[in-house]
C-alpha cells in the first residue's frame, strides 16, 4: 500500500510538532502548515489523503478553509478532521454540515488521534457510497434492511415508524460518523416532511426506546448531533 499523505493546518507550534511527530511515527507522510492560506495552497498543490484542520487560525479561519476546500473540485473529496477547542460546538456543527468528516477536541490523546486518523482513512469516500444505500446493514446484533424497511435485533423484528427507520438507517449506514440534526433532517426529508430539527431528538428518543438494549448504539454527541457506534 502506498504511503498516505496527511496535511496539518495548525498555528500552535507545539501542537503542530506533536501531531507531526506522532503521525510520522505511524508511517504517514506528513506536511505541516501554520496558516489557513498556506494550508489551502498546500492542499491544492499536494492533494493529501487527509487534512487535519485547526479551527482557530489567525487570518483565514478553519471554517473558511473548510468551505474553500469543499468548494474546490480538486480538494472536495479529501477527508477533513477538524481540531477544535472545547466550547466550539457551533463551529463543529458548521464544519460537519460543510462536509468535514470528523473532529477532535483539544486536549486529545495521541492514541485517540491515531485511531481517528486511521478510521477516517479507512472510510470509503463519499462518492463511492451510493451502492451501499440498498444493501442490508449488519452491525452489532442488528440487521437493517432498507428494501424491506425492516430491522431485526438478534433475529427479532423491531417495530419502527417510517421516519424512525430512516433515521436509524441513515446513522447506521456510516457508523462512527457524527451527524448534525440538520444533516439528519435533510437525509430523511422527502420521506416525511414533518421532520424538523427538534423532532430529530424526539425520533431518537423513540428509536432508543424501541431498540431497548440496542438503543445504546445511538450515541448523543453533546452540542453536535448523533452517531451510531462503530
Ligand atoms: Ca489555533
Amino acid at each position: 500500500m502506498s504511503e498516505k499523505t496527511i496535511l496539518i493546518i495548525e498555528d500552535e507550534e507545539d501542537i503542530l510538532a506533536l501531531i507531526h511527530y506522532n503521525l510520522t511515527k505511524d508511517g504517514y507522510r506528513v506536511m505541516g502548515t501554520a496558516s489557513g492560506e498556506e494550508g489551502l495552497e498546500a492542499a491544492l498543490r499536494n492533494r493529501p489523503d487527509l487534512i487535519l484542520l485547526d479551527l482557530m487560525l489567525p487570518g483565514l479561519n478553519g471554517i473558511e478553509v473548510c468551505r474553500k476546500l469543499k468548494a474546490a473540485p480538486d480538494t472536495a473529496s479529501i477527508p477533513i478532521i477538524m481540531v477544535t477547542a472545547k466550547g466550539e460546538e457551533p463551529d463543529i456543527v458548521a464544519g460537519l454540515e460543510m462536509g468535514a468528516d470528523d473532529y477532535l477536541t483539544k486536549p486529545f490523546s495521541i492514541r485517540v488521534l491515531s485511531a481517528r486518523v486511521k478510521a477516517v482513512l479507512r472510510r470509503p469516500r463519499a462518492e463511492m457510497a451510493p451502492d451501499r444505500d440498498q444493501a442490508a446493514i449488519h452491525i452489532h446484533e442488528l440487521i437493517i434492511h432498507p428494501g424491506r424497511k425492516e430491522v431485526l435485533a438478534e433475529g427479532e423484528p423491531v417495530d419502527l415508524t417510517f421516519t424512525e427507520f430512516h433515521v436509524l438507517h441513515y446513522l447506521a449506514s456510516r457508523p462512527g460518523w457524527v451527524f448534525t440534526r440538520y444533516q439528519i433532517v435533510n437525509a430523511v426529508r422527502g420521506e416525511d416532511y414533518s421532520v424538523t430539527d427538534r423532532a430529530v431528538d424526539v425520533q431518537i428518543v423513540g428509536l432508543r426506546k424501541k431498540l431497548g438494549r440496542y438503543g445504546k448504539y445511538i450515541e448523543t454527541v453533546r452540542g453536535v448531533g448523533y452517531r451510531f457506534r462503530d
